[in-house]
């Protein structure tokens, strides 16, 4: 069992000419909306790559709720763990997307900002049971702490978004950030660009386990200890790079889970984020297992 315990947030996406300024409307065009949120993401993305997977979360007590917990559902989510939270609106993310394809994200967390320990602790025994825990950053911290106190498998941190000072928890067997999210937990004013750079920033990180950075176009750079391992990216022709961190995350549980080792796992779960990279959005982009399995296979 995979458990992942995170945010759901339905986006709401809207076409804009341009960006507005402060003070100013915009008019859009029709508006779309879409399951989302980094722990939905990932949970889909394990669902889909063939995990066993639960979820432990917040929704609020609006219709947006419906819509969350139906889409974890019809991907085979396990959601007894998903608390409605009276008087408070489920998490969304008001997207607004240029011609030019460039984003402004305002993400309204709603009850993922309720969930607590007790929350966590609710959820002990599939969290003990599970092979491997995911954790993101839009839920609180005691959240997490907790979650990662609690799971008897592996736990997977992945530090997004970016928060500047944040903290991972302890017990945390393994990190993945972006390059971005890397700089934030070192505290480098700088990202990290080259492998030497990412190398050196990774290796400073204590606590973890192993560190895993995934890189866009150029792959992942697994880190453990002294030792350092760069997996290149698959070549695809990217469309839309959505959720290929979440579809990563995701992806990489599932191989951990089926007892593959790290490197092997990573270059897996390569392979899944690569194909939802090819394909628009960011929950329908992810990727099956078979196309998974497909690439692999070349
Ligand atoms: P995030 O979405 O969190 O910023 P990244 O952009 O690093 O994460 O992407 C996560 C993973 O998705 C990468 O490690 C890589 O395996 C895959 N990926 C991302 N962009 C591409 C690309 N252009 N071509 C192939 N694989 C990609």
């Amino acid at each position: 069992m995979i458990a992942v315990v995170g945010s759901l947030n339905l986006d709401l996406v809207a076409p804009v000419p341009h960006h507005p300024v402060p003070g100013e409307t915009v008019l859009g065009g029709d508006m779309a909306q879409h399951p989302g949120g980094k722990g939905a993401n990932q949970a889909v993305a394990a669902a889909r790559t063939g995990g066993e997977v639960a979820f432990v979360g917040r929704v609020g007590d609006d219709d947006a709720a419906a819509v969350m917990l139906e889409a974890a559902r019809g991907q085979g989510v396990e959601t007894t763990h998903i608390r409605r939270t009276p008087g408070t609106p489920t998490g969304r993310a008001l997207i607004a997307v240029s011609p030019a394809g460039e984003n402004t994200i305002i993400v309204s967390p709603g009850a993922n900002a309720r969930l607590t320990a007790d929350d966590c602790k609710a959820a002990g025994d599939l969290l003990r049971g599970a092979a491997v825990t995911i954790l993101q950053q839009e839920v609180p911290d005691e959240a997490n702490h907790a979650a990662a106190r609690l799971a008897g498998g592996t736990v997977l941190y992945n530090p997004a978004p970016a928060v500047e000072g944040a903290q991972p928890p302890p017990h945390v067997d393994l990190l993945v950030p972006n390059r971005t999210e890397l700089a934030a937990l070192t505290g480098a004013s700088a990202v990290p660009e080259t492998l030497e750079e990412v190398t050196a920033a990774a290796g400073g990180l204590t606590g973890a386990g192993a560190v895993v950075v995934t890189l866009g176009g150029d792959g992942v750079l697994l880190v453990e200890g002294t030792a350092s391992l760069h997996i290149p990216a698959f070549p695809v022709r990217p469309v839309d790079t959505t959720a290929a961190g979440d579809s990563f995350c995701g992806a990489l549980a599932v191989a951990l889970a089926e007892g593959r080792a790290l490197a092997d796992a990573a270059r897996w779960a390569c392979a899944a984020a690569a194909i939802s990279t090819t394909r628009a959005g960011a929950q329908p982009s992810l990727a099956g297992r078979d196309e998974v399995e497909a690439l692999l296979a070349g």
